[in-house]
């Protein structure tokens, strides 16, 4: 037996929505969901590395859309590609995300770039959800799950727009999760600390991989608290199965223990 053929495909029948599904943590998402049997559309808006992802992974069970998150007919027309694709969508990751300009002062925010990371941070995943919910109700079924952050739960360092954008993103997965109950609709939302994407990298300017470890890891419960993509797309991958079926409103922590081990957190 393969190796391939003798792991248990875990969204085989499964059709799944990605946004920012070009890089990072929803790329590797769309790898591992593929993997696992699922139809899965990606919608971002770096078209080029959309569609070698979909070139390499085989157009049968992968395919990209150019879709901002921030425009509603966008996000419409994502999901009504998805059900005209694939016949239905059972997961919707609202993941497109931004860290915004650095300024950690109140004082130097400037607020368009506080707006934008909302837009695109929040606005971007309600309207996710919000199109999601409507194929998802007469279907009675369904996964809505939101990228949120560490910074969800403790500060950081991060600048004011994302940890209140993150913040916002959990009140999101509370409420939704509330109101689509009753329709079998099950809404979660997961909170990693850093992983080394792209995002990440803009933010640090170079990112020393190394460096970073020292750091997080000196006061992590587990060591090499540097996520890997794959740790991300795991989570979500739980979380999307079946085994998750009673799991619903919860923001799951991916963070080594980091979060109880620092306690005096500015
Ligand atoms: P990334 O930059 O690799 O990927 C983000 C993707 O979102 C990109 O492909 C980008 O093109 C897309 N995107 C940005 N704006 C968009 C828009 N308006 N419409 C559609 N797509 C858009 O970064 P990442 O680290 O993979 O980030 C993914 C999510 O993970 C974000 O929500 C981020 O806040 C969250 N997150 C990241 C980290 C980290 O350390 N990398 C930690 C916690 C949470």
């Amino acid at each position: 037996m393969s190796a391939e053929s003798s792991v248990t495909k875990r969204l085989e029948g499964k059709v799944a929505l990605i946004t920012g599904g070009a890089s990072g943590l929803g790329e590797s998402t769309a790898r591992l969901f593929v993997q696992h049997g699922a139809k899965v559309l990606i919608a971002d808006i770096q078209d080029d590395l959309g569609h070698s992802l979909c070139q390499e992974l085989g157009k049968e069970t992968i395919s990209y859309v150019h879709c901002d998150v921030t425009c509603e007919p966008d996000v419409q027309k994502a999901v009504e590609l998805a059900v005209s694709k694939y016949g239905k969508l059972d997961i919707m990751l609202n993941n497109a995300g931004i860290m915004g300009h650095h300024e950690v002062r109140v004082t130097d925010t400037d607020t368009e770039s506080f707006k934008t990371v909302f837009d695109i941070n929040v606005l971007g995943g309600f309207l996710g959800a919000k199109h999601a919910a409507r194929v998802m109700v007469p279907a009675k079924k369904g996964c809505i799950l939101f990228t949120a952050s560490l910074a969800s739960k403790i500060s950081l360092g991060t600048p004011h727009a994302y940890k209140a954008s993150k913040h916002a993103v959990v009140g999101l997965t509370k409420s939704l999760s509330v109101e689509l109950g009753e329709y079998g609709i099950r809404v979660n939302c997961i909170s990693p600390h850093a992983v080394a994407t792209p995002l990440f990298q803009k933010t640090l300017g170079v990112f020393d991989k190394k460096k970073g470890e020292e750091v997080v890891s000196a006061s992590a419960v587990l060591k090499g608290a540097i996520l890997e993509p794959e740790d991300f797309a795991n989570a979500a991958l739980y979380l999307a199965s079946d085994e998750a079926k009673y799991i619903s409103g919860v923001n799951l922590t991916i963070d080594g223990g980091y979060s109880l081990s620092n306690q005096t957190w500015k």
